[in-house]
Order: structure tokens, then C-alpha cells, then sequence
């Protein structure tokens, strides 16, 4: 069982060391942010921080919160990279930008070491869902400027693992990949799974019969957490599917291990989770927050309690793999920009995705928020397989709209549409609509 961990000392390090590890780092990293990077010098100025006070974590909540909006503001008021920045721009080796759906996205730099930190952390990921050096992996992320597509790649090749560089082909030509290759693990989105999927019945190939896979694992999006997602992903490809949450701004941070026990592990000796409610308090074993991370590792710019607007559950039991890294139940398992308020309910996307999927003869789906005579509803748009007769629409509507009921606390309608008359995602899927003028809360 040795190999089931990377590095041993680290995933299964005592409480003690790792706390000692994070003060140490903590205090390296809040010297070097007020020496180096005028964004933080200013920050801690404002907040009456000395950076020679903060001498461990007990000391962290006296630092001030890093949002991305001020992240935004800074690069807009000094284009094009603001001066968070705390290395001479010699030192830097990459910039990835983070996916903005609204308005103009982030640049991040990262030194070779902080580089080698984030897919050196992705590896460690990867080798807890099973992936080793006898593995032939594709990434199949857009290849460009975004993070993805390239830790995906180093962190396989830096298992040893032989990379084929998927980033910039088409589906077809990706499949076609899949069938020439021994490509044995498979990394993507988890809407890009089930396109890919669906695209390829269409062409008469069954993935999990007529390719090697035997592990997925999934980015950017929560899907690979959900367990109905999951099983339409593992059923599809014949594999073991698994969920890998990270942020552009701060690392690959978590991660499921074979133990498949429904809890994300985070990587924390590279970065410090900080879960808390809405008085921004720490919750306990349980209890549900807001994530907020601190870089221990990046240097170039170096995130202090940064807010990622992920609601996450801490753990109040232990992974049955042995690691003593913190975990939480279940992975991101809300975004607070996605939340939506309907008649006095709070309702995340994440939740009716949870409800949706478990029901047979869904292809893909729509959330529609809109507002019908003053009232707020939800409707829930439903792309039906080509393989259900219209017959079997009334009852699949009736079996859903009872799921969403119980599931949300609210009546929710459910629409049938033409089967494939819902967009396909081949990167995130947009599937939430708010048809309302004004968002009430
Ligand atoms: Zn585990």
C-alpha cells in the first residue's frame, strides 16, 4: 500500500507538523507580500498589520481579505498586470489567464517554482486516483491561455506519465485519438465528458467498450461531485471518474482519492483553507462556509485570505485512505455568485443538477429563472434521449417536477423541448438563465 500516496510524509503528516509548516510558511509569505508587492504593502498598511506580528496561523485572521474584484481593479488601474506582483518580471515564467464569463479576465504569473508548485500538487491528484507512469493520459482542455490544458499536462508528465497533447484538436479528432492510442486516462470537463459521449454514440462508437480508459478526472466545474454525474460519466466511459476542484489564482487545491469515500482532500501544505460563515467565523467539523485560501507557496503573486465564493463543508469524519490532509464533503458544493433566491429559498444551480441527473432519459437540461406576475419560479428545461417515446414525456416530467419539490422546498416547473434542442457545452456548460429584470435580495 505504499504507493497509494505520493509523498507519504506529506498526505499523512500529524497535525502538529502541519500546523508548524503553514505558521512557518505564513509568515514567509506575509514578509515577502509587504516587502515586495505594493498591492499587499498598501493592504496591510490600511489594516494596521506589522508583518513581524504575524507569527502563525493563530494570527492569520488579523490579515486582511483579498477579493477579485480588487484583484480586477488593480490590473485595470494598472494595466496589464497591477502591482500585486511581488518578483522582478525577470523572475516569471507563465501567465494564465482566468476564464472570465464578464468583463476582461485576470493575468496570473507564476515564477518556475510557483509553476512547479501548482502541477507538482495537480501530480499529487493524480496519483491518488490511481494514475502512474504506465499510463498513456490526454488532456482534452482548450489549449491556450488558460490553466487548465497546461497543468493537466505537466502534472501527468510529471508522474512520468506519456502525454498526448490534445489541447487544440476538435471532438472528432480526439475520438479518433481515443481509438488510435492506448490512452488510459482521460482529463476534461465533466460537460465535456458527456459531449463527448453523446457525440460519439452518435457515431456509432461506445467509449467504454471501444477505448482503454480506466480513469477520468474532472476540472472546472463540479460535475464529477455529483454523484448521478459521476455515474453517467463512469457508465459512459467504462472508467472511474473523479473530481479535481482548483482556481487559476491559487492552485489544483483538491482532490478524491480511490478511497472513494465522498470527501475532497486539499493540499495544504501548499495552501491554507480557511472555511467561514457569514460573519466571516470559522466553522467547525460540519459546518458549511465560504473557502478562503492562502498562497503558502506562490511567490510571484502571493494571495492572502482570498475569497473564492466556493461554499464548502468541512468533514466531520476521517477518510478511510489514511491521509490526515483536511478535508470537505463533497467538493465545491455551491458558488455564492450562482446562488438564487426563489421565494424566500435559497437555491444553488449545483443542487438541481443533483436532482436532475438521476433520472433516465435526460440528455441535457436548462434552469430558467424568471418572474411570472410578480412571482419568482423555476423552470427546468429538459432535452430528452431520441430513446424515449413521446409517450413517456408526461411521466418523466411528473417524476421530475416530484424530485425538484421535494429536493428544493419549492414547486418547480418542468418543460420538455425537441431532443437536441438544448446548446451542448464543450467546455463549461452555461446551463442557468435568469430571465429576471432584477435579482430580489
Ligand atoms: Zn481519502
Amino acid at each position: 500500500m505504499a504507493s497509494r500516496y505520493l509523498e507519504p510524509l506529506i498526505e499523512r503528516r500529524s497535525r502538529a507538523a502541519m500546523t508548524r509548516w503553514q505558521s512557518e510558511r505564513l509568515r514567509a509569505q506575509v514578509r515577502h507580500a509587504a516587502a515586495h508587492s505594493p498591492f499587499y504593502g498598501r493592504k496591510f498598511r490600511a489594516a494596521g498589520v506589522k508583518p513581524a506580528g504575524i507569527r502563525g496561523l493563530d494570527d492569520l485572521a488579523r490579515l486582511p481579505f483579498t477579493t477579485k474584484d480588487e484583484l480586477k481593479e488593480n490590473q485595470a488601474a494598472r494595466p496589464p498586470w497591477g502591482d500585486v506582483l511581488a518578483v522582478p518580471l525577470a523572475e516569471v515564467l507563465r501567465v494564465h489567464l482566468t476564464s472570465a464569463t464578464t468583463g476582461r479576465a485576470l493575468a496570473f504569473l507564476d515564477t518556475c517554482e510557483d509553476w512547479h508548485g501548482f502541477y507538482h500538487s495537480y501530480a499529487r491528484s493524480l496519483h491518488a486516483f490511481g494514475v502512474r507512469k504506465t499510463d498513456m493520459v490526454m488532456a482534452a482542455f482548450s489549449y491556450g491561455p488558460w490553466i487548465g490544458y497546461w497543468s493537466g499536462f505537466h502534472a501527468a508528465q510529471d508522474l512520468g506519465c506519456l502525454v498526448f497533447p490534445a489541447g487544440g484538436l476538435s471532438t472528432d479528432q480526439r475520438i479518433d485519438t481515443l481509438l488510435t492510442y492506448p490512452i488510459t486516462v482521460l482529463g476534461c470537463t465533466p460537460s465535456y465528458a458527456l459531449f463527448l459521449a453523446e457525440h460519439a454514440a452518435r457515431k456509432g462508437i461506445d467509449l467504454a467498450k471501444d477505448t482503454k480508459i480506466r480513469i477520468t478526472w474532472h476540472t472546472g466545474e463540479p460535475g464529477a461531485s455529483i454523484p448521478a454525474t459521476r455515474a453517467r460519466i463512469e457508465a459512459a466511459f467504462g472508467a472511474r471518474a473523479y473530481d479535481l476542484p482548483g482556481l487559476t489564482e491559487i492552485a489544483a487545491w483538491g482532490f478524491e482519492c480511490e478511497a472513494r469515500s465522498g470527501l475532497t482532500h486539499v493540499h495544504e501544505d501548499y495552501v491554507y483553507p480557511e472555511v467561514l460563515d457569514e460573519q466571516d467565523r470559522p466553522v467547525g467539523p460540519g459546518g458549511r462556509g465560504e473557502l478562503v485560501f492562502t498562497s503558502l507557496y506562490r511567490k510571484a503573486m502571493p494571495l492572502i485570505r482570498y475569497r473564492t465564493r466556493d461554499v464548502v463543508q468541512v468533514a466531520d469524519r476521517k477518510c478511510p485512505c489514511g491521509r490526515t490532509l483536511v478535508a470537505l464533503e463533497g467538493g465545491v458544493q455551491g458558488r455564492l455568485d450562482d446562488m438564487k433566491k426563489i421565494r424566500g429559498i435559497i437555491v444553488y444551480p449545483r443542487r438541481i443538477e443533483e436532482l436532475v441527473r438521476p433520472h433516465a432519459g435526460v440528455d441535457e437540461f436548462q434552469i430558467v429563472f424568471r418572474r411570472h406576475e410578480g412571482l419568482d419560479e423555476i423552470v427546468v428545461r429538459i432535452d430528452p434521449s431520441p430513446s424515449l417515446s413521446p409517450a413517456e414525456h408526461a411521466g418523466l416530467r411528473e417524476r421530475l417536477g416530484e424530485s425538484l419539490r421535494t429536493g428544493l422546498g419549492l414547486r418547480a416547473g418542468v418543460e420538455i423541448t425537441e431532443p437536441g434542442a438544448l446548446p451542448r457545452w464543450d467546455h463549461k456548460a452555461r446551463r442557468v438563465v435568469d430571465e429576471r429584470t432584477e435579482v430580489p435580495f
